[in-house]
């Protein structure tokens, strides 16, 4: 996957770049760089808001999206204003291969064996269990090498009651670490979760096991660990196949964002950082994920937090 040099200008395709640039938050007026998300979702607004009720989520997030046009478009309208050249996208594998049709160029794909599929029961369904697992990773590999998925991800099965140490997807991080793509992780138990041991199946404490059994592994943990993000950068310290993303640290509380940030560079870890959003339902946070997280950066941290080490970690060019 190469890609040519892109500077920031070029990603206001469609929209006018005076106004876009008026609206720019200060990382993209001083760093001339375009940032990657690497925590995007397309997911099936009528699944969602069956679980997310409308009224109580806007509050919070902005503005919830009720149908997946309109969740393509204001995702595709934020990513265009902040600049955001291209976002790995994971979710409905249905609506991550529709969004990546329309925009295959502001798209990564991603497989989650568990979220989801046409010929694929969710997790938490028992007939899950029953599949062939290696099989169905031995097609993940195929699909890696045709270029119809590019990394495995985001693997949420501790919201189905399940530790991140699972052994029935290591077929597919077996594939990952062989083809050298990345596997995303949820971390950490969300404020607005109330399941029933979701932050003891999320602790990245459990991601050491699978950094050992995968050395050669990208390993990224989403949303830092969260309320766990020590034992994460105990991990990462440990494991130099460990990475991080600060979606959802960047967006829900301010002081344990900055904790964490000054956590990951008391131990030198700012190259293993990177920038993503986790927008879900609400693409209004796309905004206010790119403005936090410059918001407690240097200009140094922020070129590499917002694109190069996401660069390093997909082989892109910088
Ligand atoms: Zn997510």
């Amino acid at each position: 996957m190469l890609l040519v040099p892109f500077v920031i200008t070029h990603a206001f395709a469609g929209g006018s770049v005076t106004n876009a640039k008026s609206n720019a938050p200060p990382f993209l007026i001083r760093s001339g760089v375009a940032p990657i998300d690497v925590h995007m979702h397309a997911i099936d607004p009528i699944v969602w808001n069956e679980k997310f009720p409308r009224e109580k989520h806007e509050k919070m997030f902005g503005h919830q999206c009720m149908d997946a046009e309109e969740h393509l478009a204001m995702t595709i309208q934020a990513m265009d204003r902040f600049g955001i050249q291209k976002g790995i996208l994971q979710g409905h594998l249905h609506l991550v291969r529709q969004w990546v049709e329309r925009y295959p160029n502001r798209f990564i794909p991603a497989f989650t064996p568990e979220f989801g599929d046409t010929n694929l029961p969710p997790v938490a369904d028992p007939k899950f269990l029953a599949l062939d697992h290696e099989a169905l990773a031995q097609k993940f590999g195929r699909d890696l090498d045709s270029g119809k998925y590019k990394l495995l991800g985001e693997l949420t099965h501790p919201f189905s009651g399940f530790p991140l140490n699972w052994k029935p997807l290591y077929p597919y991080l077996r594939v990952a670490e062989k083809h050298g793509v990345p596997a995303l992780f949820h971390t950490g138990d969300p404020m607005e979760s109330t399941l029933a041991n979701l932050g003891a199946n999320s602790n990245p404490s459990l991601l050491a096991d699978v950094a050992r059994e995968f050395p050669q592994l990208k390993i990224v943990a989403c949303k830092g660990g969260l309320e766990n993000n020590e034992k994460l950068i105990g991990v990462m310290t440990r494991y130099t196949n460990v990475w991080a993303d600060v979606s959802v640290l960047n967006w829900e509380n301010d002081e344990d964002f900055q904790s964490a940030i000054q956590r990951f560079r008391k131990a030198g870890l700012m190259d293993r950082v990177l920038f993503g959003s986790d927008q879900c339902l609400w693409p209004e946070l796309i905004g206010r994920a790119v403005r936090n997280t410059d918001a407690f950066l240097t200009k140094e941290e922020a070129t590499k937090v917002f694109r190069l080490n996401a660069c390093r970690l997909l082989g892109l060019s910088p």
